[in-house]
């Protein structure tokens, strides 16, 4: 399952025109890879109490199958945001699909460009009532039992489903790290507990006899490839990854090669696996206003498709890829076909003044009025500086999520089963009846069935037909 964060449709639509300007093409009549797969539907992304959701909530509709509150990862909508004790009774936690996974004999892993206890990611392994206590100081810091309620780093290296994960790639290294140890790019940890986590995670490895590998760096990456172990775990920085585009790219692996290494370690199972894979940073990006980087980082998601396209078979895998929710950028005006989409929309305002094709409702990216008039955005000349902001109608610190559906793209077995309109908590339940998994019905056991009902009738017609004689 691959997962662009924030990644709306008009997100898609001007990454692909980016995609196909920087070819050298008018661009629109470009395609992201993932765009020709076979079948496309909508989800529907509101959370139990929310309009418009987060990347927690909507984590947990499509990796545990179940709609949850707003800013809660893993459990029922019977625990409220916040609320610890609620959180503790295990009546209310779910399982993710990666769980499911497991429980077959299968592997699971997950990959991701921001860090490996963010949202999104955890949504495959935590049970928590508040996305942010992502290390046990988060917890203390909201007056809560960091004992009762285990952090999501916690949860990662010491509970189930997350201690099993064959592969953890991401970023996130100070959730992991005590606040007296730096790590290898001098960021200090978070923690307040003195767990060193990515030393325990290790000696959980030593403890089950398993051969392991921490990395840290792109290098040591490219390295494990020749010889993976059973268990890998790649932090390569202290939060998220960096943008793509401003990435050291000797530190710093690409999604794509991120992609390759889970897959060529969960393969490895003749059972089959669950990988989830998210392009974490778009929606990081379109919070900022910085619209290039999040249509970049769509690119990046589009190539980490591509190549795990290449090393599966359609015959046998099948990949789904969505977003979580929506953003409010906006693709808008009557640009010329070939038209910039980084740049200025043909139109003018009402008012006189011009604007951008890609803008957006809310944001950093508000210019206050001069002289009663709407700032020429046009005009400025470092619009094409990766960390210009677009032009914001609406002064928000950090731009907001859109509440319309999300595109839901699907190749191999099964993959019809993804078209139409549908709740987004659907997507694991279909995800796992083709994979034969998980607790509801499932294709393996409804062919089994359609196999023993074509063994006993066919002795009954062959009766039948030898009385008709
Ligand atoms: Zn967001």
């Amino acid at each position: 399952m691959f997962l662009g964060d924030g990644m709306s449709i008009p997100t898609l639509a001007a990454a692909r025109t980016l995609l196909g300007q920087r070819e050298n093409h008018t661009g629109e009549e470009s395609h992201l890879f993932f765009e020709t797969f076979p079948t496309i539907g909508l989800a529907k992304t509101y959370c139990v109490d929310s309009q418009i959701p987060d990347s927690a909530c909507t984590a947990t509709a499509y990796l545990c199958g179940v709609k949850a509150n707003r800013g809660t990862l893993g459990v029922t909508a019977e625990v409220p945001r916040w609320d610890c004790p609620a959180s503790v009774d295990t009546s209310s936690h779910l399982e993710s699909i990666a769980a499911w996974a497991l429980a077959d004999g299968r592997d699971a892993g997950i990959v991701t460009t921001a860090r490996v206890t963010h949202a999104s990611p955890a949504g495959a392994y935590a049970n928590i009532a508040n996305r942010d206590w992502e290390n046990d100081a988060e917890v203390r810091a909201d007056q809560h039992d960091p004992e009762l309620c285990r952090d999501i780093a916690y949860q990662l290296v010491h509970t189930y489903p997350g201690n099993q994960f064959k592969v953890i790639l991401g970023g996130g290294r100070r959730e992991f790290l005590p606040n007296d140890v730096v790590d290898e790019e001098g960021t200090t940890g978070r923690r307040l507990d003195g767990r060193h986590l990515i030393e325990e995670w290790q000696m959980d490895k030593i403890m089950r006899n398993v051969s392991y590998q921490y990395v840290w760096n792109r290098e040591q990456l490219l390295s494990v490839d020749n010889d993976l172990p059973d268990y890998l775990l790649g932090l390569f920085e202290a939060s998220h990854l960096q943008y793509n585009l401003q990435a050291n790219n000797y530190t710093e692996p690409t999604l794509a090669e991120l992609t390759e290494t889970a897959i060529r370690s969960l393969s490895r199972n003749k059972k089959g696996f669950f990988l989830f894979v998210e392009g974490g940073r778009i929606d990081h990006a379109h919070h900022e206003n910085q619209v290039e980087l999040a249509l970049d980082e769509t690119i990046e998601l589009s190539k980490a498709v591509n190549r795990a396209a290449e090393l599966l078979s359609e015959d046998d895998s099948l990949i789904v890829v969505t977003s979580d929710h929506a953003h409010v950028m906006s693709f808008n005006g009557y640009t010329h076909r070939g038209g910039d989409i980084l740049g200025p929309s043909d139109g003018i305002g009402d008012d006189g003044i011009p604007y951008m094709t890609l803008s957006y409702t809310n944001g950093p990216g508000y210019r206050p009025y001069v002289d009663n008039h709407r700032v020429d955005v046009t005009s400025e000349e470092n619009y094409r500086d990766l960390n210009w902001r677009s032009h914001a109608e609406i002064p928000l610190a950090s731009e907001t999520h859109g509440g319309e559906d999300v595109a839901v793209f699907a190749w191999g077995p099964q993959n019809t089963m993804f078209s139409g309109m549908y709740e987004q908590n659907q997507i694991p339940h279909l995800m796992a009846y083709a994979a034969c998994i998980g607790p509801g019905r499932q294709a393996c056991s409804s062919a089994t069935t359609n196999a023993l009902t074509a063994v006993l009738l066919t002795p009954l017609l062959l009766l039948i037909r030898n009385m008709l004689k």
